[in-house]
């Protein structure tokens, strides 16, 4: 292992896997090599004859977080990407036929004075208390619901930013990974095929790995070869916890539909709650990436696509039929190879959280775990497990619904929703959700905690305006300090919003 500034032969850190979590890792990766001043080469192998995964399509805030941080363009990428901005999640029919709610992923709280270690859920909680719905503080919930872009122009033709808050993505996976490689300069890079590996005897690390065109050999492995597991399942045998139990879908048929010429391009997702799982709506530049996400226990493929043609009044091609077990690796690092992507863990896409915990994982491992010690891994498996079961606890949290229409949401109310999903919302009955009820990662890395909770539990009905109302009695100073804040924010925003450009304008402006 070296340390910095060690003159000697360089470790080699070899990446299985060229899709997006294998490109996200070269990039990460060598930042992390070049800014510890370590002795590593980075060496990406990846198949031509294993296409990707060819969907996942919307982001967090976190994906532009990083393209600031790497001095990467934000309209370059928009622009040679075909990529969309996404302001949140509309969530429709979840809570009952009829219903909509969003969930924008700005904090308001980010812009207050705190009350208090912020940041913190007073807005929140007054909003419950008031009646008012959640989103009505946040600069996203307006610019969504306009199909507004997150900037203005300015008199000199400029643009300006309507806030200070990252928005995040929508994108085309296979161009996206194509602009990551291109941007992760200096990175070896071989085609071919991994069969097998060589282990050690005796430690049962990974010497090399053995390709359809001879052997790799390496220090430290990446297995992003996605659903395959090629080598973190396959050659080292670790094991995978599934979440069967509490997410109830297993199947997925992604399609594409064409943006009609003109169309205004919306700037949230779409996740349609229908018969036996949900519709995902992704807009790129010129199509809507969709799939129906479902439980093939309570529909067979051609019912799924006869359900899906027959609501949206027209034929679809289904360009897949994805089958997965939701989970992750019980260690996401065994022996010398960390795995990352759909290899470490996959939830169903309801709040974006895979390639978002990719991103994490690798700041987390490169920032602080690159030294390797078996303190690192044990330090690191217990954060990315945190992390993925957090994520699986707060998507569950979304099926706490009314809807009892269909075999699905029957199953769903009496079978899926997961003990620390009850006990939450057991304590939530008694007290408002507060930040201090969600434990931030190490490093304070973007997670689900309040800011995300509060819209979803707000769109679902799960918060008791008795208990905000007795919060707000208790603490009168608060109330006003956050009346205050709330009529600000709410007149300020409704100004703001038309002047921002809208959607499409701005991408083709770009
Ligand atoms: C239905 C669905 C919807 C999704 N929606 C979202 C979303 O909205 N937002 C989000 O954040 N995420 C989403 N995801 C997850 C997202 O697609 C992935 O996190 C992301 O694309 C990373 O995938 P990956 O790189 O791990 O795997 P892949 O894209 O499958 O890439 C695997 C790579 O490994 C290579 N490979 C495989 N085996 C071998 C081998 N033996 N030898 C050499 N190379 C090999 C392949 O050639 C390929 O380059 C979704 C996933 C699914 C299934």
């Amino acid at each position: 292992m070296n340390t910095p500034g060690a003159i000697s032969q360089p470790e080699r850190f070899v990446i299985i896997g060229g899709g997006t979590a294998g490109w996200l890792a070269a990039l990460m990766l060598q930042d992390a090599v070049k800014r510890q001043m370590r002795n590593i080469s980075i060496t990406v192998v990846e198949s031509s004859k294993i296409p990707t995964i060819g969907v996942g399509e919307g982001t967090t805030a976190v994906f532009r977080q990083m393209l600031k941080y790497f001095g990467l363009d934000e309209f370059a990428f928009l622009k040679e990407t075909e990529a969309t901005i996404k302001f949140g999640i509309r969530h429709k029919e979840w809570r009952k036929l009829g219903h909509s709610y969003d969930g924008p992923i700005d904090d308001p709280h980010l812009v207050l004075e705190p009350n208090g270690s912020a940041p913190q859920s007073y807005l929140d909680i007054f909003s419950v208390a008031a009646g008012r719905a959640v989103m009505d503080t946040h600069l996203f919930a307006y610019l969504l619901d306009r199909q507004k872009a997150p900037y203005a122009r300015k008199a000199d033709g400029t643009f300006v930013a309507m806030g200070p808050f990252h928005h995040a993505f929508h994108f085309d996976q296979a161009l996206a990974g194509k602009w990551l490689r291109k941007n992760a300069k200096g990175i070896e890079m071989i085609d071919a095929q991994v069969i097998g590996a060589r282990c050690n005897g005796e430690t049962g690390d990974i010497e090399a790995v053995i390709t359809d065109t001879g052997e790799i050999a390496g220090d430290f492995f990446v297995d992003c070869t996605g659903f395959r597991k090629s080598l973190i399942s396959k050659e080292l045998g670790g094991s995978w916890m599934s979440y069967r139990d509490t997410l109830p879908v297993n199947r997925a048929m992604p399609f594409w539909v064409d943006l009609k010429d003109g169309e205004e391009i919306p700037p949230y997702t779409l996740a349609w709650a229908r018969d036996a799982g949900w519709l995902w709506s992704i807009p790129t530049q010129t199509r809507f990436g969709m799939g129906y996400v479902y439980s093939d226990e309570f529909l067979t493929p051609e019912k799924a696509q006869a359900e899906i043609e027959n609501a949206l009044g027209h034929a679809i091609e289904p360009r897949n039929d994805l089958r997965f077990d939701i989970g992750r690796q019980k260690e996401a690092w065994l022996n010398n190879c960390l795995s990352v992507g759909l290899s470490s863990s996959f939830l169903e896409p309801l709040e974006a959280t895979s390639i978002h915990g990719s991103i994490v994982q690798l700041m987390v491992f490169s920032n602080f775990h690159m030294n390797r010690t078996s303190e690192d891994r044990q330090a690191y498996n217990t954060f990315a497990a945190r992390q993925v079961d957090d994520f699986r606890d707060f998507i569950n949290m979304h099926y706490v619904t009314e809807r009892r229409d269909t075999p699905f949401w029957q199953a769903v109310a009496s079978r899926f929703v997961g003990e620390p999903t009850k006990a939450r919302l057991e304590h939530w009955h008694a007290r408002m959700p507060e930040h201090a009820d969600f434990t931030p990662l190490p490093g304070r890395f973007a997670h689900a905690e309040q800011q995300l909770y509060y819209p979803v539990l707000d769109g679902l009905g799960l918060l008791d305006r008795a208990v905000a109302q007795k919060h707000m009695d208790a603490h009168p100073q608060l109330r006003r300090k956050a009346k205050y804040a709330a009529d600000y924010l709410t007149a300020e925003y409704r100004a703001a919003a038309p002047r921002a450009l809208g959607h499409r304008e701005f991408l083709q402006s770009l």
